[in-house]
């Protein structure tokens, strides 16, 4: 199904961009997957978003994950790998796509270079901070959207799943040679500006 997109495109010759955004939790990546999507035309992915928009409608998937998410734990990955695979279906990315907060374990990134081939990514823009400023960050953020998972013993275990099980991604990346590193430290402007320098340096 994601060869015969690629195909589709490649007949086309239509330029296709293919992005992920990589951070530790409360980097930004959402605020700035939105500006760059946005800037390229493109869709941006965020399973974080779509599992909350779940939860909110109580569709049976939101019930399924809400516990999970709160905890500060990740979905398995066979729950997430189907909603990727059926979200990178639409139509809408077959012109390119920005996926951000998937995938987060060696086994989701697997399953996407499965899903889009070996070349499959154009870049992977990895947004390099500093963890302790994060955490006051973050509960700033949940004080302002209330969002369950965001206090402070979930905020420092969601850190810890993170280093543990989505920073192995990093060399996964940088071994395919796709992986470009923003300095993630600074205001919303000044990192929208190092990333989109970033991508036109690497010709994105
Ligand atoms: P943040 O950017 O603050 O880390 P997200 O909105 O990306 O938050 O994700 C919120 C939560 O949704 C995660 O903590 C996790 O529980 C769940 N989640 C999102 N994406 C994935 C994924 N690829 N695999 C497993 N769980 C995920």
């Amino acid at each position: 199904m994601f060869v015969s997109l690629r195909r589709t495109a490649n007949e086309n010759k239509e330029t296709t961009v293919r992005l992920l955004i990589m951070g530790p939790p409360g980097a930004g990546k959402g605020t700035q997957a939105a500006r760059i999507a946005s800037r390229l035309g493109i869709p941006t992915i965020s399973t974080g978003e779509i599992f909350r928009s779940n939860i909110t409608r109580g569709t049976a998937l939101g019930r399924e994950v809400k516990r999970i998410i709160d905890a500060g734990d990740y979905v398995p990955d066979a729950i997430t790998e189907a909603i990727v695979a059926e979200r990178l279906a639409e139509p809408d990315c077959a012109h390119g796509f920005l996926l951000d907060g998937f995938p987060r374990t060696l086994h989701q990134a697997d399953a996407l270079d499965r899903m889009l081939g070996v070349t499959g990514l154009d870049a992977v823009l990895s947004l390099v901070i500093d963890l302790e400023p994060l955490v006051a960050r973050m509960l700033l953020r949940a004080k302002i959207e209330n969002r369950p998972d965001d206090n402070e013993a979930t905020i420092r275990h969601r850190m810890d799943v993170y280093t543990q099980a989505t920073e192995p991604l990093l060399s996964h990346y940088r071994d395919a040679g796709v992986l470009v590193e923003v300095d993630g430290n600074g205001s919303i402007d000044e990192v929208s500006e190092r990333l989109l320098a970033a991508l036109d340096t690497a010709k994105v």
